[in-house]
C-alpha cells in the first residue's frame, strides 16, 4: 500500500484503475500532467466549485473508486467536450466521465436525475412529453410537428443492448 498526497493506493484502487483503462474513452489516462486546461474552460467547473475535471483525471488515475462513483461528481458533467478538445495531450476527461458512468452502471449505481430521463425515454420515447404547447413552438420556428415515437421498438432497443437490465440491477 502506499499514500501520495492524502491518496491512499490499495491493490482494489490499482484493479479500478485497470479496469478504467480498459473502458473504452479512457486509455490515454495516464497522459494526464495535471495542467489544468481543461478545468479552466469547463462550463460546470465554473459554476459548480466542487467540479473539476483535472481533478476527475488524477482521481482516476489513482484508482479512487469510491471518491468518483460515491459522490455525484461523474453525473456533473454536461458532455460537452471543451475538455476534449482543449487537453494537449489527448487525455479526453469527457470520455473518462462516460467510461466511469459505465463502470458506474455496471455496480448498478445511477443517479436519480439519469434514472428518471432513461425511464422517460423507455415509456414516451422522449425526456419529456411532447404536448401541444411543444409543437406549436415547433411550428413558430416553421417545423413539423415531432414525429410519435415507436416505444416498444425504443424500449426493445434498450433491451437488446442491455441497458435495460443494468437500469433495473440485473
Ligand atoms: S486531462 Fe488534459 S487538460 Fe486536463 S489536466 Fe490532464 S493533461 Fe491537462
Ligand atoms: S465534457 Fe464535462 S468535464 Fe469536459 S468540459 Fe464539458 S462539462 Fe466539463
Amino acid at each position: 500500500m502506499d499514500e501520495k498526497n492524502g491518496i491512499r493506493i490499495t491493490k482494489e484502487n490499482i484493479e479500478f484503475r485497470r479496469r478504467l483503462i480498459e473502458t473504452q474513452g479512457a486509455e490515454k489516462l495516464m497522459r494526464c500532467y495535471l495542467c489544468g486546461v481543461c478545468t479552466a474552460d469547463c462550463p460546470v467547473a465554473m459554476r459548480v466549485k466542487e467540479f473539476r475535471p483535472r481533478r476527475i483525471a488524477r482521481l482516476a488515475a489513482f484508482g479512487q473508486r469510491d471518491r468518483l462513483l460515491g459522490t455525484d461528481t461523474v453525473w456533473l458533467c454536461v458532455g460537452c467536450y471543451t475538455c476534449y478538445e482543449r487537453c494537449p495531450e489527448q487525455v479526453k476527461v469527457s470520455e473518462i466521465v462516460s467510461a466511469l458512468r459505465k463502470l458506474a452502471l455496471k455496480e448498478g449505481i445511477v443517479h436519480p436525475t439519469y434514472k428518471a430521463l432513461m425511464e422517460s425515454i423507455a415509456e414516451m420515447g422522449y425526456i419529456y412529453e411532447i404536448d401541444d404547447f411543444q409543437n406549436e413552438m415547433r411550428e413558430d420556428e416553421e417545423l413539423p410537428p415531432a414525429p410519435e415515437p415507436d416505444t416498444e421498438e425504443v424500449e426493445a432497443i434498450m433491451r437488446k443492448t442491455g441497458f435495460l437490465d443494468l437500469m433495473e440491477g440485473g
